[in-house]
């Protein structure tokens, strides 16, 4: 499942890149370039695209494609033929901005790993299935506040950049499709990993109170509601109600002694 959906329609090529705000001193990631087409919009208007892709056989057709149609910016383009996912480390300057159209099978995990990895990240434009982008931009205690809105607003604001229809991809996918724009902003105070947890286990059992939800993270249901008595949130409450700066808050909370 390599989520290949293509690009093909001009327009809205042209719209993302001028949508990402990229500049011409940016180092731009994309994940996923397949045939090139949003590469070839993005090249003529930055310092660098660093292409991740999967396909070996797409990736080495990449810098080919590149060099037919614009060889005078070609040698901004590098390649690097993996799994995103997996990706430890990006080749050449420090990137500044991810621009993609990501592969929806793994959009989410995919954005994670990137803005983890690359603090030099100052923003991001990613299209990814319409649902995926409303539960990313997601504000507390709407229906689609989950995980990956509280991941992602872990890194910076995020918010919805448009919608983008079936037809411009070939072939056609099954589900619609939206832009998201995430721009970086200090992460609040706290430990990230310790935070995630908390978040994962908050939204394991979505329908519970905090104080039943986070009892096997505590320790017990008691302990569940003294420490987030202790961080000042409601034990009632369910994890939709809060934010990423609540969690981080009550990760932070050391266990009450009983
Ligand atoms: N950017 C191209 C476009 O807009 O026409 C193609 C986008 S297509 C939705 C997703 C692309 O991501 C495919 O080229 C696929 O091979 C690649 N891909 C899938 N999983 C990947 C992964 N884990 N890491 C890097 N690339 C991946």
């Amino acid at each position: 499942m390599l989520g290949q959906n293509f690009l093909h329609d001009a327009n809205t090529i042209r719209r993302i890149v001028r949508t990402a705000e990229v500049r011409p001193d940016d180092v731009v990631v994309e994940v996923g370039p397949g045939l090139g087409s949003l590469t070839l919009g993005l090249l003529p208007a930055v310092s660098r695209v660093v292409a991740v892709e999967i396909d070996p056989r797409l990736a080495a057709r990449l810098p080919v494609t590149v060099a037919d149609r614009l060889p005078a910016v070609a040698d901004r383009l590098d390649v690097v033929a993996a799994d995103a996912l997996r990706v430890t480390g990006i080749p050449g300057p420090p990137p500044t901005a991810l621009v993609a159209n990501l592969p929806y099978n793994v959009a989410v995990p995919v954005l994670l790993h990137l803005l983890e990895l690359l603090p030099t990240l100052r923003r991001a434009l990613v299209l990814v299935q319409a649902e995926v982008a409303e539960r990313l931009a997601a504000a507390p205690g709407t229906p689609a506040y989950g995980v990956p809105s509280v991941k992602a607003a872990w890194y910076g604001e995020v918010r919805r950049a448009g919608a983008v229809g079936r037809r411009v991809f070939w072939p056609e996918p099954n589900v619609d499709s939206g832009l998201v724009a995430l721009v970086r902003r200090p992460p609040p105070q706290g430990d990230r990993a310790a935070t995630f947890a908390v978040v994962d286990a908050a939204f394991a059992t979505r329908r519970k109170s905090l104080r039943a939800a986070l009892a096997r993270w505590a320790g017990s249901p008691a302990a569940a509601e003294a420490r987030l008595r202790a961080a000042g949130i409601d034990p009632a409450v369910r994890g939709e109600q809060l934010s990423v700066a609540d969690f981080a808050r009550l990760a932070a909370t050391p266990p009450v002694q009983a």
